[in-house]
This record gives structure tokens, sequence and C-alpha cells, in this order.
């Protein structure tokens, strides 16, 4: 499994696992918890969660999925926007560590931008890696400016975020301008959500059919190809069906030749100037 670097130079696998959706029926919990453990025998050893995810159900599933295995594991929650003042993190990352059956999160991160003021929220996830409770801290959809103002307000607290994770694949290319550009020049690893688009119109592309033909392989499998070209990209799809498990592990070695990439280019260009970030 490639790996990439985060803020502080810790070493992560460049593909992990998503959980939004799962945690939500009780009769898919087994089918989920093993889903995730074949990830983890597979190498996929990043896994992200939320709290928002089915309100804690989420984190339920990674808790039974994660036990007994937490040292292969690097684990990634988030805390909602409103619960991210400086009292609110503290006590929200307690009750996603319960759920989560650890006594640590190795990356926390802010949802979305919220009202609570930057300072507060970094005030407390300072305080949460003095008290061992996290081990570093980032953000989700934050675009550039907004980035360049939680770095900013970082940087005064004496703190540094690790990442932004944001919704990229090839039908939704915005942070190619300058998010990405942006992060690179911190040394930063972005986050790509959704990176199969949810299995909608994406995984029906022409283009990205026409290239999984080429090798053998499928549109999904291209999808995370077109993320992890980039060596700053870290892609985090989710999937339950094992085949799915399986394929977007292989997918890690999959590497698309210049041709392929204008295939894509061609039927879903970059941007040509900055465009407002896409979230979901
Ligand atoms: P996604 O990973 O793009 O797509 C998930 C869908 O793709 C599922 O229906 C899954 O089916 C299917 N799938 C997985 N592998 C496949 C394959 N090889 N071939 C065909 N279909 C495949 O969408 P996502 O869940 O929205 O995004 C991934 C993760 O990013 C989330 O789970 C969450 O952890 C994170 N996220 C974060 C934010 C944020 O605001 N920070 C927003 C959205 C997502 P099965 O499950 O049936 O296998």
């Amino acid at each position: 499994m490639p790996t990439r670097r985060l803020g502080d130079a810790t070493l992560v696998p460049a593909l992990g696992q998503g959980t939004w959706y799962m945690g939500e029926r009780r009769g898919e919990a087994e089918a989920e918890i093993a889903a995730l453990r074949l990830g983890l025998d597979l190498g996929m050893t990043l896994i992200d969660t939320a709290e928002m995810y089915a309100e804690g159900g989420a984190e339920r599933i990674v808790g039974k999925a994660i036990a007994g295995r937490r040292a292969e594991v690097f684990l990634v929650s988030k805390v909602y926007p409103h619960n991210a003042s400086r009292q609110g993190v503290v006590a929200a990352a307690e009750r996603s560590l319960k759920r989560l059956g650890v006594e640590r999160i190795d990356l926390y991160l802010l949802h979305w931008p919220g009202s609570h003021p930057l300072g507060e929220t970094i005030a407390g996830f300072q305080a949460l890696i003095a008290a061992g409770k996290i081990a570093r801290w980032g953000v989700s959809n934050f675009d550039p400016a907004g980035l360049a103002r939680v770095m900013a307000a970082a940087r005064a607290a004496g703190s540094a975020c690790m990442t932004d994770q944001v919704l990229y694949h090839p039908q939704a290319r915005g942070i190619e301008f300058d998010l990405l550009p942006l992060c690179a020049e911190h040394r930063m690893a972005v986050m790509a959500y959704s990176p199969l688009g949810q299995a909608g119109a994406l995984l029906r592309s022409p283009a990205l059919g026409a290239v999984a033909r080429r090798h053998g392989v499928s549109a999904a499998q291209v999808a995370l190809a077109f993320a992890l070209r980039h060596p700053h990209v870290i892609a985090i799809p989710k999937a339950v069906h094992p085949d799915h498990i399986r394929a977007n592990a292989a997918a890690a070695s999959l590497r698309l030749t210049p041709a392929d990439l204008a295939e894509i280019d061609a039927a879903h260009p970059p941007p040509d100037r900055a465009e407002p970030l896409e979230m979901l």
C-alpha cells in the first residue's frame, strides 16, 4: 500500500476506508464490521468516521471492527461544527472515544466550517492533544480562503492543521485549481472523500469505462487511481460489498498513463479558474 505524509510527516496509507451510512441498520452491522476488517487485512488501515454518521452508529461499528486490532489502525473522526466550541469539542471527542472503544483518535477533524471561532476550536483540539485523547487535528470542507484562516489561527496558537478532507473525483475537480496546490505547498495531505462519486453517474462515465477496459479493471478502480495519481491525495472510498473492498485495495497499484489521463480530461475537464468548493 502506498503511503502519504500528513502535515507532521506521519505516514498513513494512501487508501483508506469511509464509513458514511454504516451503523444505520442493525441487520447490516455484521456485514459492515466484516467489511472494515477485510479492508484492514488488505492494507486499507486508515478508517474515516464521524460523530455525525448514524449519530454515533458508524463509530460504534468501527469500534467493533477494530476491537483487538487498534495498533493496526489510523483512526480519523470528526466533530460537528455546532459542537466545536472550546469545551464542546472536548466533550464531543470524549463521546466519540467511548463509542469507538479507544483511548485516542489519531486525527480529529472539524467536519465543516461553523460559527464557533476557529481559535476556540483549536484551543479545544490542543487540550485534547495535551490529554492524549487525540494525536493531531485537521479540517474538512474548507475552501482555500478558509484553510488559510485555519493555518493562520493554528500558527497563532502554536499548533498545526494536518489535512483538509474535501470532495474530489473526476466530476468534481475544482480543488485542482487552488486547494491542492495550496496543500502541496504546505506539505499537507488532502483527503479525497466520495472518490467514487457515491457510485452514481461517475461510474457510468464512458471515459472512465474506456480507460477501465484498457486496463482490465472497473471504472471505480480508475476513479481511485485518478485520485491517487497525486502524491498528496489520500482517498477514502466506502465499501461494504467484499468484491468492492478487494477491487478498491487492488486499485492502489493501478497506474494511469498520460493517454488515460488525457481521455479523462477530455470528458471531465480540469478547472481553468477558481470554483466554489463543492461539498456534500
Ligand atoms: P464513495 O466512497 O464515493 O461511494 C460509496 C459507494 O460506492 C457505496 O455505494 C459502495 O457500495 C460503492 N462502491 C465502493 N467500492 C466500489 C467498487 N469498487 N465498485 C463499485 N461500487 C463501489 O462515497 P462516500 O461514502 O460518500 O465517500 C467515502 C467516505 O468519505 C465516506 O464514507 C465518509 O467516510 C467520507 N465522507 C466525508 C464527507 C465530509 O464532509 N467530510 C462527506 C462525504 C463522505 P457498497 O457499500 O455496497 O460496497
